[in-house]
């Protein structure tokens, strides 16, 4: 394997996690350790400056009266080159918004812009899990299921910055319907909307569980203490996830099988289902080799993967 973290430092720069809910930043050095930490609440101011203005306030808070440069990574449809966010499921009233120039002049530093899941998977590729593997297909098992490719050490943008989607890959042919229009996706099967539309299927208590505001760590703790239904319910999302999985090894040749977010602390309770599905779904010497990691960096994983790109890390 290349080793690509070895070439490149992650930082000093600042990386900020635009989330729906707050707006996370850490000041990050040059190993990929966050140095100092500060988080603000979006709360209801939720127009364009309103968000430029708090994430200035972070920046200010971790750097003051520095030029550090700025990683920014959000949700939705991005265009990393124009440092534009397309589309926003967290700020739907946003249009074509040109965030990092926005903040580039409220703060006078240079600013890059990701797409969240690709900051978390980059991040967990140069400092993290993933560090000193070129190549990396990593799974951002959240509310929903996203995912990012490092290919030669850069992120797989696609041509028009949109590659990725690795949760809306069919799982099921006719299966759940999906907001991306699909039906099947393997989002609504491996990430938490999916764990619960699981378990209102399987009707009784796992019904119940599914409305409790934790129930997939709720599922996990059963799962654990035997319980079969709930083992049966992360043997079905390690399913589907080697099924998806299997087409990428097919597709792309990688060996280094990434899983991030909440799911992700679940892990030993479906990689191995994940295994066997991947291994009967692909050729032997393809399969041979794969190793599925879990992130390391948890919740910083996407504030350092913006500020490793902040840093020219992807070149
Ligand atoms: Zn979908």
């Amino acid at each position: 394997m290349a080793d690509v973290s070895g070439k490149r430092a992650v930082g000093p720069a600042i990386g900020v996690d635009v989330g729906g809910t707050r707006i996370k930043a850490g000041r990050v050095d040059e190993t990929g350790r966050v140095e100092a930490r500060s988080v603000i609440e979006v709360g209801d101011a939720r127009t364009e400056e309103d968000i430029v203005a708090r994430i200035a306030a972070v920046v200010g808070n971790l750097d003051a009266g520095g030029a550090l440069p700025i990683g920014l990574a959000a949700a939705g449809v991005i265009d990393p080159i124009a440092g534009c966010v397309l589309e926003s499921p967290n700020f739907p009233s946003w249009g074509h918004f040109a965030l990092a120039d926005r903040v580039g002049a409220a703060t006078g530093r240079p600013v890059s812009l990701e797409n969240d899941a690709n900051a978390v998977v980059f991040g967990e590729a140069i400092a993290g899990a993933g560090r000193g593997a070129a190549n990396v297909l990593g799974y951002t098992l959240g509310t929903g299921v996203g995912g990012g490719l490092v290919l030669g050490g850069h992120i797989w943008r696609g041509e028009r910055g949109m590659a990725g989607e690795l949760g809306h890959v069919t799982v099921e042919p006719d299966g759940r319907t999906c907001g991306c229009g699909n039906r099947g996706c393997l989002e609504q099967y491996a990430g938490q909307v999916g764990i619960r539309r699981t378990m209102r299927e399987r009707g009784g208590a796992m019904a119940t569980l599914a409305e409790h505001a934790s129930a997939p760590a709720r599922l996990a703790e059963l799962a654990r203490g035997g319980d079969a239904d709930a083992q049966a319910i992360f043997q079905s999302v390690g399913g589907y996830l080697g099924m998806a999985v299997a087409a990428l090894i097919h597709t792309l040749d990688v060996t280094t099988i990434l899983l991030c977010g909440g799911i992700a602390a679940a892990a030993p309770l479906f990689v191995p289902a994940m295994e066997a599905e991947l291994r009967a779904r692909t050729f032997r010497s393809m399969s041979a080799g794969v190793q599925i990691l879990v992130g390391t960096l948890g919740a910083d994983a996407g504030i350092v993967g913006a500020a490793a790109i902040a840093s020219g890390a992807n070149g």
